[in-house]
């Protein structure tokens, strides 16, 4: 299912055009790949999905709807959640209590659910999305970064993100941690989501892409579904 659309969007901060006619589907099931240089338009891609800008040429629909986010809380309502690289998480707080902080930003001082069972709930999800931590009581600082990356990920799935957009998040890992959430993000994939999937590394993209989409100078230069490869091409 095609849960974001936009057709011929454009944006421009004073007289920089940032983007340009772009045409962009992303669907459920999927992971869409953001390829580009430095100044591309990448982050503005970002923003105007996730509601930090408006566009101003074209057309954003989702689930159907025309669309103009006025906030990143109008963007989550409608099901869009973007992990960004400081992953909004707390670092000296616990891992059960960063997993219900976005839950507290968005619905307001939370006392629905007590500690005991904020740390299951905690616990099952992550567990039900392969995530292994034993102590849900350490605080997020002492985890590794893919996993910091993989909860922040868990986070917006367990509150309703139907498309996530994930802001370079193997940008600043080594090779095993990039493996971590990389492998997390197939999982995402798999139990349904859509994944936007912002990167520099195109083996990355590569590994878990099933969309490909080149930005530049904020065109769209490729897009490209995967086919499976032969070696007689
Ligand atoms: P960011 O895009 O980094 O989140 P904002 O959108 O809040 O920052 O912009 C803050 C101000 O900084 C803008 O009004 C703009 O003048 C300037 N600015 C931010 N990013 C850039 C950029 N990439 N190129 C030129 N100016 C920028
Ligand atoms: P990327 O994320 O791919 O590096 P951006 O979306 O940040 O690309 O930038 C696209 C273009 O828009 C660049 O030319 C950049 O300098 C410009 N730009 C981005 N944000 C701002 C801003 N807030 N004010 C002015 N220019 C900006």
């Amino acid at each position: 299912t095609e849960i974001v659309r936009l057709v011929d969007v454009g944006k421009a901060y004073g007289n920089v055009t940032a983007l340009r006619e772009v045409n962009l589907s992303v669907r459920q099931g999927e992971v869409t790949c953001v390829l580009g240089d430095n100044g591309a338009g990448k982050s503005t891609l970002i923003k105007i999905m996730s509601g930090l800008h408006d566009y101003d040429a074209g057309q954003m629909y989702v689930n159907g709807e025309l669309s103009h986010f006025s906030s990143p809380r109008e963007a989550l309502g409608a099901g869009i959640a973007t992990v960004y690289q400081d992953l909004a998480l707390a670092p000296l707080m616990s891992v059960w209590r960063n997993f219900f902080l976005g839950n507290e930003i968005r619905r307001g001082p939370l006392r629905l659910l007590d500690n005991k069972r904020m740390e299951q709930v905690t616990g099952e999800e992550l567990t039900r999305m392969g995530i292994s931590i034993p102590d849900l009581d350490r605080p997020v600082a002492s985890l590794s970064g893919g996993q910091r990356q993989c909860i922040a990920i868990a986070r917006a799935i367990h509150f309703g993100a139907k498309v996530i957009i994930l802001d370079e998040p193997t940008a600043a890992l080594g090779v095993k941690q990039s493996g971590v959430v990389l492998k997390y993000i197939v999982r995402a994939r798999d139990a349904g989501l859509g994944v936007v999937f912002i990167t520099h590394n195109p083996h990355h993209a590569y590994l878990v892409g099933n969309h490909f989409v080149v930005l530049k100078l904020g065109r769209i230069a490729l897009d490209e579904e995967r086919e499976d490869l032969t070696l007689d091409q």
